[in-house]
């Protein structure tokens, strides 16, 4: 008898699961069928914004694979089909071609629940106007950059300051129109620290974006059923379409509803082998949680990273095999402008929050050796345990080729480094590529020397 594995969510989790299952198994040992309710599967979502804002042209370059070229490999994804319940105790899922506008029930052995995070929507008066964007799917790219090819908007609001929320932001100023972020915090990206928040705020204003911190939106003003403004405490900002940048929420109502467990943070919860507690459903990509190795507790981490390593977990355990998740440390990198924005392990205020004895050092020096040309500033803030001087963080915000820096820091964050070792790490260095001290060996002698 062929097993079947039933796969709900045809993106990163999804796909990368159903992808390394079908690599280790035959079609004709184990059936995969994969249920995406958009119009794409294997898409690269983190491609949206430049899309939107006419970096990338074709959205066709952001699908890494469609359906079709799925169905060839012996995988058998169907599109514009949403999974509407999920039975555990009968081992099926109820799902509705959305096409056809028909219901059928499809039973499984195993089942990758896969789908994905919703954006965060403020409840505030006027939210679903016309003009108000989420930003998840290819889908909803499409439908912005739609928006913004047809309507012609001149004005937009971008509600949040998240890294999403900023890249569309830049996006829209690439299109042409004239963008304000409203953040409710001092300062833009939250998951920096305030100090180095700043320094993209004024990479933002220069830029021409108007930031509005600390404020509130109030309300979605409408002209008919269409935005005409978002309304603060303190002024009405013309908006001619808005994009929510407030962050995303695992997309675990579907599981809760079936009784699957869900954390606090709402996301799925699984063991390391990415296994439910429902005997036989996998979970993967944004809908889950999963542990942070430096403060050993549950969080929500809506990265493609995660996504796809989860999803190669779940195929391999699926077919046999025995693959672990070993958690996160927060890594994240983004562009904002012309900066180069790189984060891992925790800020100063999440250590605190987290119960260490932190301290913290920031230091400014150059990308490149100061006289090469484009050498540019870059700035490094790290977070050390006091006594122990473990690593416990690192912020890097900078110029052209600062930002992968982040990634020296992440693997000693993940090895608990104390920073006095990170200092003398025999790191590379050629005037055009870096000074002959790194900045980041430079802030780990920095708080090295504070502990
Ligand atoms: P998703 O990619 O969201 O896929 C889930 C899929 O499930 C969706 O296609 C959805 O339609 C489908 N689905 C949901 N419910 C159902 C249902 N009931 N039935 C059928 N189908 C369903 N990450 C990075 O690491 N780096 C970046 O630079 C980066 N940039 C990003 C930029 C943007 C604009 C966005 C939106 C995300 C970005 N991310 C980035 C995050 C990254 O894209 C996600 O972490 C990743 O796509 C998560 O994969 P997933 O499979 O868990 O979820």
């Amino acid at each position: 008898m062929v097993d079947r594995l039933v796969v709900i969510g045809g993106d990163a989790g999804g796909m990368t699961a159903a992808s390394q299952a079908r690599r280790r198994r035959d079609a004709d040992d184990l059936e995969i069928v994969v249920f995406e309710r958009s119009g794409f599967t294997s898409y690269a979502a983190c491609g949206i914004p430049y899309f939107v804002g006419d970096v990338v042209q074709d959205p066709d370059d952001l699908v890494a694979r469609t359906p079709e070229e799925h169905r060839r490999r012996g995988i058998d994804a169907r599109i514009h089909h949403e999974v509407s319940s999920i039975d555990v105790s009968d081992h099926a899922v109820v799902v509705r071609d959305l096409h056809a506008e028909t219901e059928h029930r499809q039973h499984y052995d195993d089942l990758l629940v896969a789908t994905g995070a919703v954006p965060r929507r403020p409840d505030i008066p006027g939210i679903d106007a016309e003009g108000v964007f989420g930003v998840q799917t290819l889908d909803d790219g499409m439908a912005v950059r739609r928006f913004v090819d047809e309507q012609h908007p001149e004005t937009a609001v971008v509600i949040g300051g998240g890294y999403i929320g900023l890249e569309m932001a830049e996006a829209l100023v690439r299109r042409g129109l004239h963008v304000s972020l409203l953040e409710q915090l001092p300062q833009p990206m939250s998951t920096l620290d305030p100090d180095m928040g700043a320094l993209i705020a004024d990479a933002m204003r220069g830029m021409g974006i108007d930031v509005v911190l600390e404020t509130a939106a109030r309300a979605v003003e409408l002209d008919g059923r269409r935005v005409r403004a978002v309304a603060t405490d303190g002024a009405s900002l013309p908006a001619d379409i808005v994009v929510l940048g407030l962050g995303v929420t695992p997309n675990g109502e579907l599981a809760a509803a079936a009784g699957i467990e869900v954390g606090e943070t709402g996301g799925i919860v699984t063991d390391d082998r990415m296994e439910t507690r429902s005997a036989r459903v996998w979970a993967a990509g944004d809908c889950v949680e999963v542990r942070h190795r430096v403060t050993g507790k549950p969080g929500a981490f809506a990265l493609g990273t995660h996504a796809n390593k989860e999803g190669r977990i779940v195929g391999i355990n699926v077919t046999g095999g025995d693959a672990r998740f070993p958690g996160v440390i927060g890594t994240a990198i983004t562009k904002v402008c012309e900066l180069e924005v790189g984060r891992t392990g925790l800020t100063e205020s999440e250590a605190g929050e987290a119960g260490f004895d932190a301290v913290a050092a920031t230091i400014e020096t150059t990308t490149r050796a100061s006289y090469y040309p484009d050498s540019a500033p870059i700035t490094v803030k790290m977070v050390a345990e006091r006594g122990t001087g473990r690593l416990l963080g690192a912020q890097i915000v900078g110029r052209e080729g600062a930002g992968k820096r982040i990634d020296t820091t992440a693997v000693a964050v993940w090895n608990e480094m104390a920073a006095g070792d990170i200092a003398n790490v025999d790191l590379s260095y050629a005037p055009p590529l870096s000074p002959l001290w790194d900045a980041v060996l430079v802030a780990a002698r920095r708080v090295a020397e504070m502990v």
